[in-house]
This record gives structure tokens, sequence and C-alpha cells, in this order.
């Protein structure tokens, strides 16, 4: 057997067409155009690539875009001071402060200043603890973007046995509370658990968050399962050039898995997307009108 390929870049591309629709019909009903800012602290490579992208896609989909970068060297107060202009201005209906920030900065204090109603990365605490309490908050888009891939295979994950390998606060800890929202059964593995791949081997959906390159063996995982595979790893080959890997051997896994994302072309595509889904959402609750339809 040899698992189907989530195709990750076209289910993100009809989630992005489904966003551009609703924010046309929000500027057509309600003279809304709902409105993302970025704000890029220092010039960290990766982050730029990222923040490029999400500035491509959001003026893609209709909305506006308002990008901010700091220099490194930018004093903490400034950066409060910027973030709480954009919770007052009203064109802006979501805030996403590029992680990582420098070391001289204080990530937790920077991200708590966001206002819980336009924190679309759904890293504040007041989001997060939401999310835990089983309320409706705005939640971190890696992990969305994982469940909208589990239902392209499975229309409802109730009773399903799920493990989810890391426990960030940016993927891990919230994917385990949207899994439970679905009413899978989730079991949470990260640094200190003991036998993994027993732990894997009961899974019906595996998801891999942990930032090692092919760690997820393909004898670990249950026949027919689905593999949602979170990690992004750079490689260096002999011949000096650079592979993106993901935390699945994904050659092995292939053979036994039911389903199963590449890595590029899985998850990495849904995040921009549900972060564009959180901005239209943020957007709606901010003026009183209901959930969009996405
Ligand atoms: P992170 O903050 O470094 O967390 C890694 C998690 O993995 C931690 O909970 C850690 O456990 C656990 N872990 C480390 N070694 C382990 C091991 N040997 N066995 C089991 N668990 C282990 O990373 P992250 O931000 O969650 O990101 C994880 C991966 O996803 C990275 O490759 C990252 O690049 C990728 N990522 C991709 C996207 C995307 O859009 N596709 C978005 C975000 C992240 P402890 O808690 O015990 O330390």
């Amino acid at each position: 057997m040899t698992a189907r390929i989530i195709d990750g870049k076209s289910i993100a591309a009809a989630l992005r067409e489904r966003v551009a629709a609703e924010v046309a019909r929000l500027k057509g009903a309600h003279a809304l155009t709902p409105g993302l800012a970025v704000v890029l602290v220092g010039k960290d490579p990766a982050s730029e690539v990222y923040v490029r992208n999400k500035h491509k896609q959001t003026q893609a989909a209709g909305m506006a875009s308002f990008e901010h970068v700091l220099p490194a060297d930018v004093a903490q107060d400034e950066l409060l001071a910027l973030v709480a202009r954009l919770n007052r201005d009203p064109a802006v209906h979501g805030i996403l402060v590029q992680l990582p920030l420098p070391k001289s900065l204080d990530t937790e204090t920077v991200i708590a200043a966001i206002d819980p109603a336009k924190d679309v990365d759904g890293l504040h605490p007041n989001n997060a603890g939401r999310l835990a309490a089983g309320l409706p908050a705005l939640s971190p888009c890696t992990p969305l973007g994982c469940i909208v891939l589990t239902k392209s295979v499975h229309s409802s994950l109730e009773g399903m046995n799920a493990i989810v390998i890391g426990r960030s606060n940016l993927v891990g800890r919230p994917l385990v509370q949207l899994l439970l929202k679905e009413n899978a059964t989730v079991t949470i593995a990260h640094s200190r658990s003991r036998d993994l791949a027993t732990l894997c081997a009961r899974a019906d959906l595996v998801y891999a968050a942990v930032g090692r390159p092919e760690m997820v063996r393909g004898s670990w995982i249950k026949r027919g399962a689905t593999v949602i595979d979170v990690g992004i790893n750079r490689l260096s080959g002999v011949d000096g050039n650079t592979r993106l890997v993901g935390d699945v051997a994904f050659d092995e896994a292939l053979q036994v898995a039911g389903a199963i994302t590449p890595v590029p072309g899985g998850v990495g595509q849904m995040t921009v997307a549900c972060l564009l889904v959180n901005t239209l959402r943020a957007a709606c609750a901010i003026h009183g009108l209901p959930p969009p339809a996405v």
C-alpha cells in the first residue's frame, strides 16, 4: 500500500479562494475591508520570506496589508508603542509580530500587549486560555491548518486516537486543544516521553511537531494512519545544496500510512491561509458580524 499524499498546496489555495470571496462580500455588504498588520523586527532571512509571503497573500485575498519593519536594536518601549498604535487603529483587525524576536526583546511582554481581539497568531494568554477552556478563541494558524488537512481525509475525528509529538505554545499545545474540540482522544508526547514508537503505534492520527529531521520512523506508524508532518528542517547535502525535510521519514511512512502530508507542500502551505481566515474572523467579530463562512 502507498499512502495518499495530502496536497496542502491545493487545499490552501481553495481556502484562500473562500477567504477572498468572503472579503468581497464584506466589502460589498458592510463596506468593511479586513486589515492585517505584520511587524518584523530585524533582518532574519527566513522571517523576511515569511513576511513577504503573508503580505502578498493578504493583498491577493483583497485585504489591506500593513507592514512595519523595525531595526533589530529597537527598544522594547518603541515596539510596544507600535503595538499600542495598531491596537487602536480601526483599519487593522489582525496584528502579527513575526517570531522569533531578537534576544534583547521580551517576547511574552510583546505578545501580551496585543489586543486579544486582534491576536491573529492566537498566542495571547487570553486566547490560549480560552482555547484550553473550550471557549471560542483566535487559535494559532499552524494547528488550525493541521485540522483542515486532517479533515480533508476524515470528515469526523470523533473517537479517533491522535498523538501530538511536541508541546510548544505555537503548535503542539493548541493542536491538542483543537483535537479535543473535535472529540479525538489525544496523547501528547515530548522530549521526556518514553517509548514514542509504542505510543505512535496506537494512533490513527499522528502529528509530528518536533524540529528533528525524520525522527518519526515508518515502523512507528499504524497501518492506514493519517500522518501530518509539521516539521520544517533544512538539511545540507554533500553537494552543498540544501533540502527541506519534515519530522517524519517520509519514504518509510508512505509505505504504511493511509494518508500523509509532504514537506514541503503540506502543513507549511496552510499556515498563511489560516492567518487570512483568522484576520477575517477577527474583522467580523470586531464589527459585531457573524463568523465568516469559510
Ligand atoms: P519547538 O518550540 O522547538 O518545540 C519542539 C517540541 O518537540 C518540544 O515540545 C520538545 O519537547 C519536543 N521534542 C524535542 N525533541 C524531542 C524528541 N526527541 N522526542 C519527542 N519530542 C521532542 O518547535 P515548534 O515551534 O513547535 O516547531 C516544531 C517544528 O515545526 C519545527 O520543525 C518548525 O520549523 C516546524 N514549524 C512549522 C510550521 C509550518 O508552518 N509548517 C510552523 C511552526 C513550526 P520539550 O517540550 O520536552 O522540550
